[in-house]
């Protein structure tokens, strides 16, 4: 079983379930290692799907709570960070708050329209589908450049509602590959997606293909927002990413990163 980074806690105000809980559903299943990946704070009053910067001091406890409730299980500290243009120097005073062990990049944000939330979902006719794309896979290339993160979390997230340009989108796929191969920075299978309308992982298999021919460190990810989505479709993450020819998977500690064998 690979390791879950991507767990959230209910101080986003759209997760339930403790940190305690979400490791005993790990252990439960034998998933070997988990990492708490939050939405962090944003500098300012901001939307109401994160933490808020006070409650980063409670974040860190919730997290030494569940490491010390499941002393035989590694669980390690990450954020779920947004990156939005001229952020880094917002991003750079976060990863000094508190021993991460990584970082996870999102881009949920085109300017300020919050392009995954249901409620907003009609922007994409305005704003049309090619034009969301362009600009999202613009952001995500600038994420992973930027050297700030360790993992690129969803890389296809634009795809969630099942809006798609037509033709070959190795287009969009191509230069996203090639930003975090030139970063050294990894990506992750978020089976997630599985659950949304689109009803697939991210990213698609064409872009898994590419990123492992360009050796890009992989994670595989539930993105679990309560305890019973941990390691929630593993198996099938699994063999997508055997099928697109990984051989390892990344894990973390202190923001370095090693790799472990895929079995
Ligand atoms: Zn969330
Ligand atoms: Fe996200
Ligand atoms: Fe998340
Ligand atoms: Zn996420």
């Amino acid at each position: 079983m690979p390791a879950d980074y991507h767990l959230h806690t209910p101080l986003c105000k759209h997760a339930t379930g403790s940190p305690t809980e979400f490791a005993a559903q790990a252990v439960r299943l034998g998933v070997p290692e988990i990492g708490f990946s939050d939405h962090s704070p944003m500098p300012m009053e901001f939307d109401d799907w994160r933490m808020l910067d006070a409650e980063v001091p409670r974040y860190l406890e919730l997290v030494d709570e569940a490491r010390a409730a499941h002393p035989t299980l590694p669980i390690r500290l990450g954020l779920e960070v947004d990156w939005l243009e001229g952020g880094e120097v917002w991003i750079e005073s976060l990863s000094r708050r508190a021993p991460w062990d990584y970082l996870i990049g999102s881009v949920h944000y085109l300017g300020d329209w919050n392009f995954d939330h249901p409620d907003l979902v009609a922007r994409f006719s305005s704003y049309g589908v090619e034009e969301s794309w362009n600009r999202y896979w613009r952001l995500f290339g600038s994420a992973a450049k930027s050297g700030l993160f360790d993992i690129m979390a969803h890389p296809d997230l634009v795809k969630k509602f099942r809006h798609r340009p037509g033709g070959d989108l190795r287009r969009y796929y191509e230069p996203a590959v090639q930003a975090c191969a030139e970063a050294g920075v990894a990506i992750e299978i978020n089976t997630a997606g599985l659950f949304k309308p689109v009803a697939e992982m991210y990213p698609a298999p064409e872009f898994l293909k590419l990123a492992a021919e360009a050796g890009i460190p992989l994670t595989i990810n539930s993105d679990a927002h309560s305890p019973q989505e941990v390691g929630r479709a593993f198996p099938q993450a699994l063999e997508l990413a055997k099928e697109c020819g990984f051989t390892h998977l990344a894990r973390f500690q202190g923001r370095r990163r090693t790799a472990a064998p895929l079995e």
